[in-house]
């Protein structure tokens, strides 16, 4: 029997996602400094178990290669990075009703093998910023993903970014306290120690409780989200050695005190014992290469 991808939407995502891994798979193969990544991605969810038991949405259960640049495993974080919002959100109810920033920060696009080097001068420029005085008296916590996307003006570069949730202030929204978009832009201008101006993006979100943390786990799943772009083999060859043990997510202040786990990215094996212990109710998938689909087994 041939299952039809659009019987269930987690299955025709996965289904997607598998084939962009099988693409990312070769390209990774191909090269012996990282065909070892490759060889996992190609393994990944080979075989699946959908559960529509789960708090959130119905997840798959399954071998996962939790590599770095493997879509599935990306989408599998950004689904527990916002699970585990959600989490922080039924544990502190109070968060939603602080205040909120959604802060994109940026640098000039970078040659591929200078990644690692420039990824290292932003974290620093980074904590450099949170030692100003206006983000010690403001700024509560803060959460910071690392994305990596193709340069759009040249697209054998790389276009490293930040993307930050902070909990701040009221006080950082009044009088001389106020940062304007032209104000974030000096400030991570002044701690990047370059002579050019970056461009920074800057949402401040608003309305009731519940809109906050609906727009807060929104971001969460943009600031982690599965590559959409499609890299030539030189580029993701390259971009994958230099992420090497590179951590992308940093959380401190107040919420790196209440929510540590944050700072993990490993796709957690968890999800079995926990659907495991509701009373796993499911039906398992087997990946087959030749028409690259999923298969009931
Ligand atoms: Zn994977």
């Amino acid at each position: 029997m041939t299952i039809t991808n659009n019987q269930d939407p987690v299955l025709e995502q996965l289904t997607i996602l598998k084939r962009q891994a099988e693409w990312t798979g070769q390209i990774l193969l191909s090269n012996p400094l990282t065909a070892g990544a490759g060889m996992k991605i190609l393994e990944c969810a080979e075989q699946v178990s959908l559960s529509y038991n789960s708090p959130f949405s119905p997840k798959p259960v399954t071998f996962y290669c939790k590599q770095r640049q493997c879509p599935i495993c990306q989408w599998r974080r950004s689904q527990r990075a916002c699970a585990e919002m959600h989490q922080l959100f039924d544990h502190r109810p109070d968060l939603a009703e602080g205040k909120w920033i959604f802060l994109t920060l940026t640098a000039r696009n970078c040659e591929t093998w200078d990644l690692r080097d420039t990824l290292k001068k932003m974290k620093d420029a980074f904590q450099r910023m949170t030692r100003r005085h206006f983000w010690q008296e403001n700024v509560l916590g803060a959460i910071r993903y690392t994305e990596v996307s193709v340069g759009q003006s040249d697209p054998n570069t790389a276009h490293p970014h930040f993307h930050c949730l902070l909990l701040v202030r009221p006080s950082m929204f009044a009088g001389n306290n106020y940062m304007s978009t032209k104000r974030w832009a000096a400030a991570w201008g002044s701690a990047l120690q370059q002579q050019y101006t970056p461009r920074v993006q800057v949402e401040r979100l608003q309305g009731t409780p519940q809109e906050i943390r609906a727009q807060v786990v929104n971001w969460v799943g943009y600031s982690t989200k599965a590559r959409r772009d499609t890299p030539s083999a030189p580029w993701l060859i390259t971009v994958t050695q230099q992420l090497k043990g590179r951590q992308l997510v940093q959380v401190s202040g107040e919420l790196g005190t209440i929510a540590p786990q944050f700072n993990t990215e490993d796709v957690a094996d968890v999800d079995c014992t926990a659907i495991g212990q509701q009373g796993y109710q499911g039906a398992t998938f087997r990946w087959d290469y030749q028409s690259r689909s999923y298969y009931p087994v």
